[in-house]
């Protein structure tokens, strides 16, 4: 399979293609998927001392890793502390919010332990808010982040206004602590900090069957069997029919990119000079950054599939000039989709089909930070932490019933959350 044609594969710097896997082989852990869960997986075990194979069905970086926005975000799209610990509990939620506070500061930490030239910058992840409640919204989050000790920021509307250069919104929040990156360039980073830690990590490698054996697991590929003592799976929205119940545990979320030639440092200087990544409060999000090559860089979703690859990059591009105030439209220079799981709860869950294996998804989305640390947690599991004591809920499979039906609702329901984002703007900000 070929790279996907995003932004991000063609400015990160090159990565020689790893050997398919071949023959017969031992290991403690087998990582399945090779996207961020699995490299940050892989890493940490392969750190405390286990022998670790990664095997990626295409290229490292090939799912929703390599497609996404690069924003970095430390909390969660729907549900914060408070509404954490109501589901989870006191102590099991204190977990959970510790892992979720600290996410950007383990990403930004592995850049710099590990040197990873990703065009990180910590600027900040700013949610400004399109309603009133909203505004209220942002109020309590900045309450209830800052209780966690985290470095967040109510903003007035003029805040919101410097920060961004785009009018209109009622005011918002910043967390301090989130940033951009080329998610393609900390991936293959990751993928490099996890060799040179002694994981093996091998491409064009699908895994087609895994059979439960005395000392563990036995997986196969086209070309190779491999006996390990433990399994994660984190083939996240990509997954297949390898786990049976697991791709019916989660939504899976069509999401488009689009990305702008350079634009002149006039309007750079304008929007976003501090070079923050935006995700506003709405329902149908409005989202927007800058590369390092001042491209500009949207997104969206579709609501009929159909013919959707053309359409709404379209879409997108011209929202994005109107929400922005740019005086003509910026020629477009990349467009791409990708797919994130969903959770029915937002919350990222791990699932334990049999003992020692598991499988994680901590996408909702918001995956750059939380599929790191969730791998950092996996790692604890893979040398010994039993599953019910991870800062991530532990759970049999559950499936979603109805699921063929319902994996399109929440395009299906866009139409409704963009009517309500209307309604409830003031006028000027609606679209
Ligand atoms: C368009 C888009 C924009 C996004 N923007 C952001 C953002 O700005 N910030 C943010 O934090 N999050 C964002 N996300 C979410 C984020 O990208 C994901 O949460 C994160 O990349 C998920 O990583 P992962 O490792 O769990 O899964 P993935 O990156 O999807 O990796 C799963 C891998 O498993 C492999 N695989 C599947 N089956 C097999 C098999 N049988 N054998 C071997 N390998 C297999 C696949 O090939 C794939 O590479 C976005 C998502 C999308 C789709």
């Amino acid at each position: 399979m070929q790279e996907p044609a995003t932004l991000w594969h063609a400015t990160a710097a090159f990565a020689t293609l790893r050997p398919q896997v071949k023959g017969e082989i031992t290991a403690d852990l087998l990582v399945i998927g090779g996207g961020f869960a699995g490299l940050s997986t892989a890493l940490h075990a392969a750190e405390a001392g286990l022998k670790v194979v990664l095997l990626e069905a295409n290229q490292i970086a090939s799912g929703a890793t390599g497609r996404n926005a690069g924003f970095v975000v430390p909390n969660f799209a729907k549900v914060d502390p408070d509404g954490i610990r109501a589901t989870l509990g006191e102590a099991n939620g204190n977990q959970l919010v510790q892992m979720a506070a600290t996410s950007a500061d383990l990403v930004f930490d592995l850049i710099s332990r590990h040197a990873i030239a990703c065009d990180a910058h910590r600027s900040g992840w700013i949610q400004p808010a399109h309603s009133e409640t909203a505004l209220n919204r942002a109020k309590d989050r900045v309450r209830q982040w800052s209780a966690e000790g985290r470095p967040v920021e109510f903003l007035t509307a003029a805040a919101v206004q410097t920060l961004t250069g785009a009018q209109g919104w009622l005011g918002g929040w910043i967390d301090h602590s989130g940033g951009v990156l080329n998610p393609v360039a900390y991936a293959r980073g990751l993928a490099s900090a996890a060799e040179k830690a002694g994981a093996h990590l091998h491409e064009n490698s699908r895994v087609t069957a895994l059979t439960a054996t005395p000392n563990g697991w036995q997986a196969r590929t086209e070309t190779a069997t491999i006996q390990a003592h433990k399994v994660v799976n984190v083939t996240n929205a990509y997954a297949d029919t390898l786990i049976p119940g697991l791709a019916h545990s989660f939504f899976p979320l069509k999401v488009f990119q689009i990305a702008t030639e350079p634009l002149p440092q006039s309007v750079r200087q304008r929007l976003l000079p501090g070079g923050q990544c935006v995700s506003d409060s709405r329902r149908n999000l409005f989202t927007f950054r800058f590369d390092a090559a001042n491209r500009l860089i949207t997104g969206g979703m579709h609501i009929l599939g159909l013919g959707a690859d053309a359409r709404v990059p379209k879409a997108i591009h011209r929202r994005m000039a109107q929400m922005l105030d740019l005086p003509e439209l910026p020629p477009l220079q990349y467009a791409w989709s990708g797919i994130a799981a969903v959770m029915r709860n937002f919350l990222p869950r791990l699932i334990t089909p049999a003992p020692g294996l598991i499988a994680g998804i901590a996408c909702n989305g918001r995956g750059i930070a939380m599929t790191t640390a969730m791998g950092r947690e996996l790692a604890l599991w893979a040398t010994g932490t039993p599953a019910e004591s991870l800062a991530i809920p532990a759970t049999a499979p559950a499936p979603i019933p109805l699921h063929a039906l319902m994996r399109h609702a929440p395009n299906a329901l866009l139409p409704i959350s963009q009517w309500r984002d209307r309604i409830e703007s003031p006028a000027g900000l609606g679209r």
